[in-house]
């Protein structure tokens, strides 16, 4: 290897500083010299602030505990995502996308019998809402942490400030030796495949081994490279703008741990609750509700005073062909977006990185390289892939008939074959989970996301034959177990305070 080897990734957004941290994290030992420079003129997009359990391994790779970054993040707990006014199936007007809890186990068996039982025609309950303790956990503002140690841990994800997650990455990154340089791109140097510089505004030309794009939706590096491909998912998910604003926590309500995605006229808003404040944002296609509607549906909602601060942005739906490409590697939006509504954006963040750290050596001979990129690219693709499959299907299996919007959105949007089979196989009360075996870790989420989905949304037989009353208590046993089992878990606010106890022990 050649010494010092020099890595610069442009960009300093959340995707920027996870990159600058897992990249010193991984290469402490090695003689590498690792720059992020970032515009002071162009700003980060601001938004991203709900995460999968994905990100629990991300701070515990760097040894960074709860208590660190938490609170200095005003970052809560996250059991799961609520998602009201998806369906108008009875029974089925709102449901829960849970984490799952190895509490869930026992029970979680009656939910996938119940929905088999319900797609042959049986009336059984199967809202995954009643059969998962992170419904449970969330509304009724309990952490997933219980009081008292169990020989198991619940799966969680978190929401946090972006702006502070960023500034708390930057300063670890920087304590781990990153140099921070401040400056503007103008130009980038090719050779080939290859990136030989970029040249800056004020610093001239900049050169590196290996770069690392992630100046966003830009993407100034990769966007250049020769033969640039760019899949746009715009016919599958319609969605291509967002307002946002942040409103400040009404601190006589409790603090919940879930994220609520609810259904609105022309698309969705997410509510995150903060320690200090709850972030809203309005995703929506502009081919259906202009801009200024939009955020007149959003100010509506939200009973927001004439004085609140919206943010209007835009977003580009789909993925680039080659993350990896010659001496570049994109990372964040830069190397594509799927629209927000499972917070997965992070999760490909990470899981990039991570493979491409695996992947990646210093020095080795060119085919070999080649043969790696191939490999990695074609991952990266499956995962990008496999959670399009997952959002499309929360449009393909919505029944709303009040807007164009959704009509379209269930009607018109291409799906892939794989997930209408999936689909039809769930219909023709088929073998569900032998297929969801067959794709294994192309379909990436587990089989509890997809029957959640699935049932969430009330796709059932319209006719149905009662259910003898043992069913009903069985059902009314298992909401009983979870009732009970939420005494077992600390209040939310309760946990996070902890975390700021000196006498905490640390996550
Ligand atoms: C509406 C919306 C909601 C979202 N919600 C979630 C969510 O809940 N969960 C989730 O995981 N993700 C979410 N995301 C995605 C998430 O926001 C991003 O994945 C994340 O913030 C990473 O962004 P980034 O760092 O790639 O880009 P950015 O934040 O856009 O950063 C780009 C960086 O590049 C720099 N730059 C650009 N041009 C130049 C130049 N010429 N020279 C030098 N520097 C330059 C900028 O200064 C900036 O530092 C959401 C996205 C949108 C649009």
């Amino acid at each position: 290897m050649k010494k010092p080897y020099s890595v610069l990734i442009v960009g300093g957004g959340t995707a920027g500083w996870m990159a600058a941290n897992l990249m010193a994290h991984r290469w402490r030992d090695s003689e590498v010299a690792i720059t992020l420079l970032e515009s002071d003129t162009i700003g980060t997009i601001g938004v991203g602030e709900g995460s999968t359990p994905y990100l629990k391994g991300f701070f515990k790779s760097l040894g960074i505990a709860e208590s660190e970054w938490m609170p200095a993040c005003n970052a809560t707990y996250k059991c799961g995502i609520r998602f009201p006014r998806w369906s108008t199936v009875p029974g089925y007007e709102s449901y829960y996308h849970p984490f799952f809890s190895p509490l869930d186990r026992e029970i979680g068996q009656v939910f996938f019998r119940n929905t088999g039982q319900r797609r042959g025609g049986l009336d059984v309950p199967a809202n995954p809402t009643d059969f998962f303790h992170a419904p449970y956990l969330s509304s009724n503002a309990r952490a997933p942490h219980p009081e008292k140690p169990l020989p198991f841990e619940l799966d969680y994800g978190y929401h946090f400030d972006a702006g502070l997650l960023g500034r708390f990455l930057r300063d670890t990154a920087k304590a781990a030796g990153v140099q921070h340089v401040i400056d503007t791109v103008s130009a980038v140097e090719r050779n080939a495949e290859r990136i030989d510089a970029v040249v800056t505004e004020k610093h001239g030309r900049v050169a590196a081994d290996l770069f690392v794009d992630c100046s966003g939706f830009r993407a100034l590096l990769l966007s250049g490279a020769p033969g640039y491909r760019f899949r746009d998912f715009s016919s599958t998910l319609f969605n291509n703008a967002a307002v946002t604003v942040q409103m400040e926590r009404d601190q006589s309500q409790p603090l919940l741990s879930e994220t609520i995605s609810e259904g609105l006229s022309s698309g969705w808003m997410w509510r995150i609750p903060l320690q200090n404040r709850t972030g809203c944002g309005y995703v929506y296609s502009d081919h259906f509700v202009a801009a200024n509607d939009a955020e007149a549906e959003l100010r509506k909602t939200l009973r927001l005073p004439e004085s609140a601060r919206v943010n209007h942005l835009k977003m580009k739906v789909g993925r680039v062909e080659q993350h990896w490409h010659g001496n570049c590697l994109g990372v964040g939006l830069s190397q594509g977006f799927i629209e927000p509504l499972e917070a997965t954006a992070l999760m490909l963040v990470q899981f990039t990185i991570e493979h491409f750290l695996d992947a990646f050596r210093f020095s080795e001979p060119e085919a070999a390289g080649e043969q790696k990129r191939t490999g990695f690219n074609e991952r990266i693709n499956q995962l990008f892939d496999g959670v399009l499959d997952y959002v499309a299907g929360h449009y393909r299996l919505n029944t709303r008939e009040d807007t164009a919007y959704w009509r379209t959105a269930r009607e018109d949007a291409i799906i892939s074959d794989r997930l209408q089979a999936l689909l039809d196989c769930w219909d023709n009360n088929g073998d569900v989970d032998g297929l969801l075996e067959q794709a294994g870790a192309e379909l990436v989420y587990s089989r509890a996301s997809w029957y959640s989905l699935l049932a969430g949304m009330g796709r059932f037989p319209v006719s149905l034959r009662p259910a003898d009353a043992a069913v009903q208590q069985e059902w009314e046993d298992v909401r009983r177990f979870c009732t009970g089992n939420q005494a077992r878990f600390r209040q939310h606010q309760a946990q996070l305070d902890m975390l700021t106890r000196t006498d905490h022990e640390p996550a």
